[in-house]
């Protein structure tokens, strides 16, 4: 898994089929939004990053995380630490 960059299209997460991570840096919270309740489409160009999302705390500056497997779901849940996101990380 991974952080969400610029080159992340919303018709990639589409192909993929898999949830987008979201990490609230505020409160914490870890959710998984399944792809059919983000909104886009298979021709959707729009930039994972710019996509509008609110964190239940009211944070909009919340982290994407694209998942590269179906496994990463828990892991991410678990709180693993996410590459590139410059999160302390524990040993
Ligand atoms: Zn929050």
């Amino acid at each position: 898994m991974r952080l969400c960059d610029q080159s992340d299209t919303c018709r990639v997460l589409y192909a993929r089929g898999l949830p987008l991570g979201i990490s609230c840096p505020r409160c914490s919270r870890r959710i998984l939004l399944k792809v059919g309740l983000l909104g886009i489409h298979e021709h959707d160009h729009r930039p994972v990053i710019r996509l509008p999302l609110l964190c239940r705390c009211g944070a909009i500056d919340v982290q994407r995380v694209i998942l590269e497997s179906p496994d990463e779901g828990d892991m991410f849940l678990d709180g693993r630490s996410v590459e590139g996101s410059g999160m302390a990380r524990t040993a």
